[in-house]
């Protein structure tokens, strides 16, 4: 048996017929990570000896009755774990060996029964679009390890993909958990802005953060987001909507939904074969009886610049608590205590993360006027672009376009140049702007054999209608089907 051949539910109904147990579950997953994360590198660390011990008191008891019983799943490593290590992949944290409390999502899942693997590589602080700039390790495609697996949740996208686990937690601020799942051929969903907790979450850009899950199916991926939605009090900007069930949403039926596909969707800058993807796709839909029409979302174009200004403004002063005092490396090297924080950050910061804390302290900056022509102004465009999205839901019941330009790049192809690797986030960053949920689901594969995404966009607080859409496509195509030949994985 191999734990990609199987959804949640079917797992769940194999425990409660004794066909399997708990510590199989545990042992199929570390045997499937030391088979292929040689190669992978999702992981950046293992809670085996935890897991283990889980997993055989799930069996002692037999208590399989809960949402994600005895179900490998593993957490992105911004996200802390009471115990174990977390360090956003940066030497700045590369010791924090006990955050001492669990993240709100890391304490849902653990009531849930699931079993925590382990933590997952990521690009530094979560800045990137490749998993290139973790000061740990690359993380490869399973699809072809000469491509990235996608940003900056590679390592949740890269661990669900090769069957290391069922499900993964990834975080997306302008696109780090739907981009990876796009580029790995999984599901993954980002929340409305406030449905899950952030408290937990070291913070990016604390206005666009989102937690969300990715999966290799659409109904895993509502189980899981049913397990970690809902207010928190430990998070202020958390909804205190009730949690509707997402799975129960989920019936192949879209007849009559209304589909608006944004014309700069599929413009310049969108390969050939992605805006083929997507025409295909809104052929299925129609068959399927939905209609859309092509809309024009006018301020879009203005979303990635805005993006990079008020999330490098919001991360230069995320991170000033890392100063080797409060949180994070101290340096040794110091003379006195001015120099000290000076070494600590030159230190443990990465050089991306650098270059967004100098860009993010310019563009919040009094000096010459910076912070009004470029702070307040890309604020000024956020509310136009949330208004474009208002305006295309009133006449619409969800937005579709794809998830990336292009299919997965190779490693080195953007790395050099900040810009480019910037303007690969142009379809993904509008939905955080806006506090929107979307999804990305599997649409297909390139001829040269790399999986691409299909975007569904909803209405706040609609994930319903965006997993309902999601399904019935999924249940209408193959394209989740296939697998990566990759470690015994092959169709
Ligand atoms: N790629 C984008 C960035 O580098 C988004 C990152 C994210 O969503 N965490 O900022």
């Amino acid at each position: 048996m191999a734990l990609y051949n199987y959804t949640i539910k079917q797992v769940e109904n194999m425990l409660h017929k004794k066909e399997i147990s708990a510590e199989e579950l545990a042992n199929l997953s570390f045997e499937q990570i030391r088979a292929v994360d040689g190669d992978v590198k999702a992981f950046l660390t293992l809670n085996e000896e935890n897991v283990k011990a889980k997993a055989k008191k799930l069996d002692e008891e037999k208590t399989y009755g809960k949402k994600l019983a005895a179900i490998p799943g593993a957490i992105k490593d911004n996200i802390v774990t009471k115990g174990i290590r977390t360090t956003c992949a940066s030497q700045m944290l590369a010791n924090f060996d006990d955050p001492l409390y669990d993240a709100t999502v890391t304490e849902k899942l653990a009531n849930e029964d699931s079993l925590m693997i382990g933590k997952l590589n990521m690009d530094e602080f979560a800045m990137g679009s490749s998993t290139e700039t973790s000061s740990f390790q690359k993380t490869y495609n399973p699809w072809n390890l000469d491509h990235v697996p996608g940003g900056s949740s590679g390592g949740s996208a890269a661990a669900v993909a090769a069957g290391e686990v069922m499900f993964s937690l990834g975080t997306d601020t302008g696109g780090s958990i739907r981009q990876p799942a796009a580029f790995c051929g999984i599901v993954g969903m980002k929340p409305t802005y406030g449905l899950v907790s952030r408290f937990g979450l070291v913070a990016f850009a604390p206005s666009l953060d989102q937690i969300g899950p990715l999966t290799r199916t659409v109904e895993d991926n509502a189980r899981v987001l049913e397990v970690i939605a809902g207010h928190d009090a430990n998070d202020s900007t958390s909804s205190k909507n009730a949690i509707p069930s997402y799975v129960d949403a989920l019936v192949e039926d879209v007849k009559g939904l209304k589909i608006a596909v944004p014309k700069q969707f599929l413009s310049e800058g969108v390969s050939e074969e992605v805006k083929e993807s997507v025409k295909n796709a809104l052929q299925m839909y129609e068959l399927l009886g939905a209609t859309w029409e092509e809309v024009s979302l006018p301020h879009l174009p203005y979303a990635d610049a805005a993006y990079y200004l008020i999330a490098n403004g919001e991360a230069s002063s995320s991170l000033a608590r890392f100063d080797g005092v409060r949180f994070g490396n101290r340096s040794d090297n110091a003379t006195d205590m001015i120099d000290m924080f000076k070494q600590s950050r030159t230190e443990g910061f990465g050089e991306e993360v650098k270059r967004r804390i100098l860009m993010g302290t310019t563009v919040l900056s009094g000096r010459d006027n910076f912070n009004e022509a470029y702070f307040r102004k890309a604020q000024k465009v956020r509310t136009l672009i949330a208004n474009d999205f208002k305006a295309a839901f009133e006449q619409y019941d969800v937005i579709i376009g794809p998830t990336t330009p292009t299919p997965a790049f190779k490693f080195g192809e953007k790395i050099d140049d900040p810009l480019t690797m910037y303007t690969s986030d142009i379809l993904t960053v509008p939905v955080n702007l806006a506090g929107l949920p979307a999804l990305s689901v599997p649409n297909g594969y390139t001829e040269a054999g790399l999986p691409l995404g299909l975007q569904i966009i909803g209405k706040h607080f609609d994930e319903q209608t965006i997993y309902r859409a999601a399904y019935a496509y999924e249940k209408a195509t193959n394209h989740h089907k296939k697998r990566p030949n990759f470690g015994g994985a092959s169709e």
